[in-house]
């Protein structure tokens, strides 16, 4: 699956310095985006930002994981599974 494909029905929200694809209904207003912040892996990314160093310049999108049983996948709720976070370098920086 491309990056465009994966892509259909996302939009991306910023959480700190990281950029975090979320799905477009999830986010579609003020009061949906922000039930979507709350959700508790976002204090995770928040976290991994810090430690990662963000540089102007450098974008960081984070990977997120969800358990396949987790509502967020199957579009029916926000997640209540303990997913596994990774932030990566997506432009403008070198991997260290
Ligand atoms: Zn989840």
């Amino acid at each position: 699956m491309s990056n465009r494909e994966a892509s259909k029905g996302m939009r991306t929200v910023m959480v700190g310095d990281v950029m975090l694809l979320a799905p477009a209904e999830a986010v579609e207003d003020a009061a949906a985006l922000d039930r979507y912040m709350a959700q508790p892996y976002m204090e995770r990314i928040r976290a991994l930002s810090k430690g990662a160093r963000a540089k102007p310049g450098v974008l960081l999108q984070a990977d997120v994981r969800h358990d396949a049983w987790c509502p967020v996948l199957a579009g029916t709720g926000l997640c209540t599974c303990n997913p596994d976070v990774a932030l990566r370098v997506v432009s403008g920086g070198e991997r260290k």
